[in-house]
């Protein structure tokens, strides 16, 4: 019931129902008007900072996908939702000494952008695990944002990537700077969509544009993301 949620879940239940339901509208909407397919691009639900019983209920509500920024949250998340088919996405940078959590609780992660930080999550990928889905994290036009390989650097890290037998590489991801402009927010979507196009000849299996968030995320699925990112349209602002 609503009113025995802890406090910290902050949400009731049916507020999050209707995020969820809105988000998805979002997105049905703008693939229709890029004329993608119902359906091309998945949502990714960002959970950093909320409690896993917030994290329950979205699976409840038809969300399986759950993006994390901290390695150690992440983990403590995973294991308390345990007996639920949840795919835990890690989307924050990385620190060296947090990659042997990474590489155990991942199905994806988002934000490599060092062929070192690569290697390390490679080798310790457990062996009775599938290889780990990873994107290369490019810094378009986030002048402020010291996360990610320039695009001129990327081809040539994506190539050592590709060598590495514990991960599965897949596309990219990008966080730009934050505008309400809508051809603004475009453009560097637009950047990392060339870039796919430009390395499929090289590595033809590409297949993940991770891009967009709560307020972009429209003009993300018209230049071809394949996954949004929403935090705070579904589990509301946070506070840490
Ligand atoms: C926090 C975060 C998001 C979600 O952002 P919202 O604006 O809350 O939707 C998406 N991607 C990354 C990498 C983040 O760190």
């Amino acid at each position: 019931m609503a009113n025995q949620l802890p406090y910290d879940a902050t949400m009731i239940p049916t507020e999050l129902e209707r995020n969820i339901s809105e988000v998805d509208r979002r997105i049905r909407a703008a693939e229709r008007a890029s004329g993608r397919a119902t359906g091309a691009v998945s949502l990714l639900a960002v959970s950093k900072t909320k409690p896993s019983e917030l994290v329950r209920q979205a699976h409840g509500f038809g969300l399986s996908a759950f993006g994390e920024n901290y390695a150690q949250e992440m983990a403590e998340k995973a294991a308390a939702l345990a007996d639920l088919p949840l795919c835990w996405h890690f989307i924050g940078p990385i620190q060296s000494n947090k990659t042997a959590l990474i590489a155990e609780v991942s199905d994806w992660v988002h934000s490599i952008d060092r062929l070192k930080v690569a290697r390390r999550l490679s080798e310790q990928r457990p062996d009775d695990r599938a290889p780990l889905n990873v994107l290369v994290q490019i810094n378009t036009s986030n002048e402020d944002s010291k996360s990610g390989v320039g695009p001129d650097a990327a081809p040539e890290l994506m190539e050592a990537i590709n060598e590495l037998p514990g991960l599965r590489l897949r596309g990219f991801m990008t966080i730009p700077a934050a505008t309400t402009n809508q051809a603004e927010q475009r453009e560097p979507f637009r950047q990392l969509k060339e870039l796919m196009a430009r390395l499929s000849d090289s590595l033809p299996y590409l297949d993940t544009l991770s891009m967009g968030m709560s307020g972009d995320l429209e003009a993300a699925v018209s230049e071809g993301a394949n996954i949004v990112r929403v935090g705070t349209d579904i589990f509301g602002a946070r506070y840490n």
